[in-house]
């Protein structure tokens, strides 16, 4: 076996603890005689599993008792609608754009009543976070929206809006459990999971129970109503079993490694690492503004796009995956999410330093 420093955005690194003990139950989880992927979602194992989970995510997040907890499937993108079809009383909302799936959300809000962007970094390539203290947002908007972390170009909103007494929704899917945060700020959390907790298809979706009601736009899909999910607790119809099931193990690892405030010490000493190179390189530079950048997404460019490609390819060679930027920045982009071991940056680094005095 062979394991390589995978640096995708997503799907991305797990922890190989939580790998190795899916591997070992795989055949027959404890006991039973069975995988949990062939398990009914009915039975009593099952409601264990997914019961324990939202224990300890709960726990993890210190998610208040007034906010349920749902896992979900259809990715981020099917929030994108789901958040109007549940939230939009009036009609209207507020967006922030700051990259392609802020934009994306406010597009397809717009399918469903009138979204405003009331703000957005477009102009320079989402490299920055607009100052989001005083904005002009409807008197009469259900929710202002964010992406707090933009998987895309790595920029990060290290405070939150100023919403002006509206509830605010977050698609936190690439920093989800990244460092502690204090869920009562949010009306709405929600994320794919496949960015920094578990396997594609489960998003967990965090609400105000008060958010949660009959009173939905004419048309929504009963799987979108969030009502239907959390009065038969994320059982409704069949859930994505397998993967909340694997979202539990990372739970618990992440009470192993001290939890959320020891989980943001460390992705911050794995960033400086990454960022104090950026800082002192003759070749490689970052590409968005440092008071906004993110822990867990670093996009980097040498400035000559066939040099960039060349280190892409070379950096595989030593085990250094999945570092090629997304299509729209170019480049390259180290996703150093909660698995990523420090190990991995310390090898990517002394890698670009070598690239460096080849190439310079
Ligand atoms: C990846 C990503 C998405 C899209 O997720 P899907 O699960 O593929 O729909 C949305 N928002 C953010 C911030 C992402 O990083």
């Amino acid at each position: 076996m062979s394991r390589v420093y995978n640096f995708s955005a997503g799907p991305a690194v797990l922890p190989e603890e939580v790998l190795l003990e899916a591997q070992a139950e795989m055949l027959d989880y404890r006991g039973s005689g069975m995988s949990v992927m062939e398990m009914s979602h009915r039975g009593k194992i099952y409601d264990g599993i997914i019961k324990e989970a939202e224990k300890d995510l709960r726990e993890l997040m210190q998610i208040p008792d007034n906010y349920k907890v749902l896992f979900l499937q259809g990715g981020a993108w099917t929030q994108f609608a789901a958040v109007p079809m549940n939230m939009m009383k009036h009609g209207k909302a507020a967006y922030i754009v700051t990259g392609q799936w802020a934009k994306k959300a406010w597009q397809e809000a717009s399918r469903y009543g009138e979204a405003v962007k009331v703000a957005s970094s477009e102009d320079r390539t989402f490299s920055y976070i607009p100052d989001c203290s005083d904005l002009d947002i409807p008197e009469d908007a259900d929710y202002v929206y964010i992406c707090e972390n933009n998987t895309i170009y790595g920029t990060k909103f290290w405070q939150l809006p100023n919403t002006k007494g509206h509830d605010l929704v977050a698609d936190v899917s690439s920093c989800f459990l990244s460092e502690p945060v204090d869920v009562s700020k949010y009306a709405v959390i929600y994320g794919g999971v496949q960015k920094n907790i578990g396997p594609a298809g489960v998003v967990i979706a965090i609400i105000r129970e008060d958010l949660i009601t009959d009173d939905v736009l004419p048309g929504t899909p009963t799987m979108l109503k969030w009502k239907t999910q959390a009065d038969n607790d994320s059982l409704f119809n069949t859930p994505p079993a397998y993967g909340i099931y694997i979202c539990g193990k990372v739970f618990k690892w992440l009470k192993k490694q001290g939890g959320l405030a020891a989980m943001k010490e460390r992705n911050e000493r794995k960033a400086a690492i990454l960022y104090d190179i950026l800082d002192q390189s003759r070749l490689f530079r970052g590409t968005v503004e440092k008071k906004d950048r993110s822990l867990m997404n670093v996009p980097f460019v040498t400035g000559d796009k066939e040099l960039d490609a060349l280190f892409v390819k070379e950096a595989e060679k030593e085990g250094l995956v999945s570092l090629k930027g997304h299509r729209s920045v170019g480049g390259m982009r180290a996703s150093i999410y909660n698995a990523m071991p420090e190990e991995g940056v310390v090898k990517l680094v002394e890698f670009m330093k070598r690239f460096e005095e080849e190439h310079t």
